[in-house]
């Protein structure tokens, strides 16, 4: 197996073990349970920053509005998402599904261009688990390594105490999660009301902290390493070019083996190497999914650069150039030039500004009103007195606005058709959508052939109007009054 494909294996003639099939698999099919060790680094500290940034956007985001609507509300129960200020209906298939493949494409594309950029830095899986929980973990519990604990640490309780913390936490990002679903101003009445009073919102929540319990207290790295379809895929995404997290063979081998695993930094002084690794495995004792990134790039691989961080350290104890692990790609390991402009890389971006045109040409046609014309159930049509036929008719207004609405809706394309006197003229709430009986009347005389094309014409707020062609059903033959028993 070629060192640089993604591999689910160690680059070795050694037979098969079970760490080479999952790096979290003794030989005896048990769980090797991972506590990675801290490398503290330049890496460390951006990606910390990134972080508490994304967790302070998570939690803040559904506390914002915009133009009178929150930010981000996927009110599923109303059928209804705010995006950014934007109101998306059901009806806006074409306008959803362009905004999730932009959104797709743009993964895609910083994959092709930075490897998994996304899982190392942004995944709500790494930054909660590393940033969150393992701190608490590491506080409880001790970090990775370290003989001398402190009282807490040494005691009994220091479990119990974790997964308590643990569960305020997940209680509380829970009811965040639920307020991305049910706005802050809901949520915060269901927290100080009764659960009785809305038991679905009280299961969601209970389900979700248990859920979020189970992953960050027990599956952890498993969710990258056997859950996550991403990282199954992201070698069909990367091309030679693309930055990934790699050691350097070249540099790096016939590397000194050291006697232990875990040797202290001071031994490795002076410590003669035929390459500059020294063989300490803390690049492997960092790593949050137990590989070895000196075997190659791996699909476990999540990108997050504390290998680097620990190299880097080691490196400069043992006064040699920072580096043996690094972001690269495969074309530079091989001393190729770096090469912007490849297929992928132009390909992406050009099909994501075109969908994006697409989506902002289809969005501002949506105008501040969905209006349908449908045919009711029942029958289609029935005479009123001898001059007049009635078509039963629904009307459907959606009002996109964040304030209310009023619509006028009148016929005309026939002399003497009406609508309904109350449904000309209707008042709707914001982003409410009202359906309405819509009965009209067309004079007897107008069908000659059993139907006739009238236009509704809906005027709203400012300038909207919107005119609707239909087809109105009536008697045939002239509209002679007997006709009409073939309704
Ligand atoms: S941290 Fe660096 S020196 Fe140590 S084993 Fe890993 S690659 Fe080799
Ligand atoms: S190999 Fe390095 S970058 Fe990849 S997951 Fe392990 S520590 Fe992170």
């Amino acid at each position: 197996m070629a060192r640089d494909s993604l591999s689910i294996a160690q680059t070795s003639d050694a037979p098969l073990h079970a760490g080479s099939v999952l790096s979290t698999l003794n030989d005896d099919g048990t769980r090797r349970w991972l506590r990675p060790r801290v490398s503290l680094g330049r890496f460390l500290s951006g990606r910390r920053a990134v972080a508490y940034i994304l967790i302070a956007i998570f939690i803040s985001l559904p506390l914002l509005r915009i133009g009178g609507r929150p930010l981000i509300l996927l009110d599923i129960p109303a059928r209804r998402f705010h995006i950014l200020g934007q109101t998306f209906y059901p009806t806006d298939t074409l306008l959803l599904a362009l905004l999730l493949v932009t959104v797709f494409l743009t993964i895609f594309w910083l994959t092709a261009l930075f490897g998994r950029v996304w899982c190392g830095w942004a995944c709500p899986q790494t930054v909660y688990m590393e940033f969150l929980f393992r701190p608490i973990e590491r506080f409880f519990e001790g970090a990775p390594g370290r003989r001398n604990l402190n009282k807490l640490q040494s005691s009994s309780l220091r479990k119990p105490l974790k997964f308590a913390v643990y569960f305020v936490c997940c209680f509380g990002l829970a009811h965040v999660f639920l307020a991305y679903f049910v706005s802050w101003d809901l949520l915060s009445q269901w927290v100080f009301g009764s659960p009785v009073a809305h038991p679905v919102g009280f299961v969601v929540v209970g389900f979700v902290t248990l859920a979020m319990l189970f992953n960050f207290g027990y599956f952890r790295e498993q969710v990258c390493l056997v859950a996550c379809p991403y990282g199954r895929f992201q070698s069909v995404m990367l091309d030679r070019h693309s930055l990934t997290i790699r050691y350097d063979q070249t540099r790096g081998e016939p590397r000194k083996g050291s006697e232990k695993t875990d040797v202290p930094l001071a031994v490795l002084h002076g410590q003669a190497s035929a390459g500059d690794c020294v063989d300490c495995r803390m690049c492997v004792t960092t790593c949050p999914t137990g590989i070895d990134i000196r075997n190659g790039v791996q699909m476990e691989c999540i990108g997050c650069a504390q290998c680097i961080d620990a190299c880097d350290a080691v490196m400069a104890k043992i006064h040699k150039p920072a580096g043996l692990i690094r972001y690269s790609s495969l074309a530079a390991m091989k001393g190729e030039k770096f090469k912007i402009l490849r297929p992928r890389v132009v390909l992406y971006p050009s099909v994501i500004v075109l969908l994006s045109a697409l989506f902002l040409f289809v969005l501002s046609g949506t105008g501040i009103a969905d209006v349908t014309v449908l045919r009711g159930p029942g029958q289609p049509f029935s005479a009123i007195g001898d001059t007049d036929i009635e078509n039963h008719l629904r009307l459907k207004i959606t009002n996109r606005t964040a304030a209310p609405a009023r619509f006028q809706v009148s016929v005309t394309g026939v002399d003497g058709a009406r609508i309904g006197a109350d449904a000309a003229d209707l008042e709707i709430g914001p982003d409410q959508t009202l359906t309405n009986s819509l009965p009209l009347l067309v004079p007897r005389s107008a069908f000659l052939e059993g139907k006739r094309q009238v236009v509704f014409v809906v005027h709203g707020p400012g300038e909207f109007e919107r005119r609707i062609p239909f087809v109105a059903l009536g008697p045939s033959g002239g509209g002679s009054k007997h006709s009409e028993d073939h309704q």
